[in-house]
C-alpha cells in the first residue's frame, strides 16, 4: 500500500463488536480473564491497550518498520533508548540536539556513568574519532533544530554497522512522509508524535520503531517495567491526526518554501536556514534522503539585536509565539531564550543559535496571510 492509504488504514479495522469505523478509545485498566492466564492477549493496560496497538502498527507501517512502541511523550521514547545502556557505555550524538534530549543526556544519564560526546555531525569523519570499545549508540536528528542542518543517515548507518553501534534517528522534524530512516539503515526511529504525527497541538506522545525482534522485546520490556505508557485517548488523537499527515505535510512544504524564499529577499534578514535552498550545505543530502523540505525554517537578523527579534516574535498576528512545532497553526519562537535557553551562550552561538535567531513552524493556513503577517511583523 502507498503512504496515503497506510496513513488512513494501517493497523486499523472496523471494531469487530460494533462495526465502528474508528478505533475505539479502550479506556480500561484491566481485562477479564477466562481462567488464570487465559486471555485475548490483553492482561493489564500498562503492558497493552488495543487503541495503542492500532497506533503502534500504524506508525510502524508508515516508517516501514516491523515494530512500533508508543510512549507517553517523545522524551519517554528517548528515555527508553537510553535505558538500553549500562554504566561505562558511550554515546555519540550531535551538537545541536533537541534541547530536551540534551538535558536528559547531560543531567540524568551522565549521572549514571554513561558518557556522551556532542559533536559536529556535519563532518562524519568526526564520528570515527570518538568511537571506542565502549561506544554503543549513535543518536542523530535530521534536520536539526533550530539550525536545519542535514545529517547523512545512510553514511551514519554505514559507520554504525562497521562498529556495531545502534543507530537511532529522531525523525520528528521530517515525519515519515518526508523521510524513512529505516530504508537508510537506521536501527531505531524515534518520534515526538506531539508534533507532525498528531499535528493538531492537542496531545503529547512518543514512539519508537525497530525491525529487530530482540530490540523490540527489550524496549517493550522497558516500557512495561518503567511505565511511560500513553493513555488510550492520546493514542486515539494521534491515530486521527495521522489520517491527514500526507495532506498536511504537502501544505507545510508548500507554505514553507514560499516563506523561506520571501524571507531570503527581506532587507532585514541576515540568513535563512532551510534545506530546500540549493546553496544550503546539506541540500544534496536532503534531496537524496527527504521527499521534500518541510515547513521548519529559522532565520537571523542583520545587526543580530535580541530586542529586534523579541519585537518581531511578539508582534505577529497569525503566527503565535510558542514552543513546539508541527501543528496546523503557524508558530514563531526565539530559540536562544525559549527552547535552547538551557544551553550556555557560547555553546549555542557556536552552532549558530544567535540572539536574533527566530524559528518558524509554518502551519497550513493560507500562505498569503502568513506572508502578510511576516511583512507587518518585520516592518
Ligand atoms: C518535541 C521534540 C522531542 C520531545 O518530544 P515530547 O513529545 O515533547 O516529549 C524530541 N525531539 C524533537 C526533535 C522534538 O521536536
Amino acid at each position: 500500500m502507498k503512504f496515503a492509504t497506510k496513513a488512513i488504514h494501517a493497523g486499523q479495522e472496523p471494531d469487530p463488536a460494533t462495526g465502528a469505523i474508528m478505533t475505539p478509545v479502550f479506556q480500561t485498566s484491566t481485562y477479564v480473564q477466562e481462567s488464570p492466564g487465559k486471555h485475548k492477549g490483553y492482561a493489564y493496560a500498562r503492558g497493552k491497550n488495543p487503541t495503542r496497538v492500532a497506533l503502534e502498527k500504524c506508525i510502524a507501517e508508515l516508517e516501514n518498520a516491523k515494530y512500533g512502541i508508543c510512549f507517553s511523550s517523545g522524551m519517554g521514547a528517548v528515555d527508553a533508548v537510553a535505558k538500553l545502556l549500562k554504566p561505562g557505555d558511550e554515546v555519540i550524538t550531535g551538537n545541536d540536539l533537541y534541547g530536551g534530549t540534551y538535558r536528559m543526556f547531560t543531567k540524568v544519564y551522565a549521572n549514571f556513568g554513561i558518557k556522551f560526546h556532542f559533536i559536529d555531525l556535519n563532518d562524519l569523519n568526526n564520528i570515527k574519532k570518538y568511537i571506542n570499545a565502549n561506544t554503543k549508540l549513535l543518536w542523530i536528528e535530521t534536520p536539526t533544530n533550530p539550525m536545519m542542518n542535514i545529517i547523512d543517515i545512510q553514511a551514519c548507518s554505514k559507520i554504525a554497522k562497521e562498529h556495531k553501534l545502534l543507530l537511532a534517528v529522531d525523525n520528528t522534524f521530517a515525519s515519515p512522509y518526508l523521510q524513512t530512516p529505516m530504508n537508510l539503515g537506521a536501527d531505531i526511529v524515534m518520534h515526538s508524535a506531539t508534533k507532525y504525527l498528531g499535528g493538531h497541538s492537542d496531545v503529547v506522545l512518543g514512539a519508537l520503531c525497530v525491525n529487530d525482534e530482540k530490540l523490540n522485546e527489550q524496549l517493550f520490556f522497558i516500557l512495561n517495567s518503567c511505565g511511560a505508557n500513553p493513555g488510550p485517548m492520546d493514542c486515539f488523537l494521534v491515530l486521527r491526526g495521522i489520517k491527514t499527515l500526507h495532506v498536511r505535510m504537502d501544505r507545510h512544504c508548500f507554505n514553507g518554501k514560499r516563506i523561506a524564499e520571501y524571507l531570503r529577499t527581506h532587507p532585514k534578514v541576515e540568513k535563512v536556514n532551510w534545506p530546500g535552498f540549493t546553496d544550503h550545505p546539506g541540500h544534496a543530502i536532503a534531496k537524496k534522503q527527504m521527499r521534500d523540505f518541510g515547513g521548519m525554517i529559522s532565520f537571523s537578523l542583520k545587526g543580530n539585536k535580541i530586542d529586534e527579534a523579541f519585537k518581531i516574535a511578539s508582534g505577529m498576528k497569525v503566527f503565535s509565539l510558542a514552543e513546539s512545532l508541527g501543528g496546523v497553526e503557524s508558530l514563531i519562537s526565539h530559540p536562544a531564550t525559549m527552547t535552547h535557553a538551557s544551553i550556555p551562550k557560547p555553546e549555542r552561538e557556536k552552532v549558530g543559535v544567535v540572539d536574533s535567531l527566530l524559528r518558524l513552524s509554518v502551519g497550513i493556513e493560507d500562505v498569503d496571510d502568513l506572508l502578510e503577517d511576516l511583512k507587518q511583523g518585520l516592518s
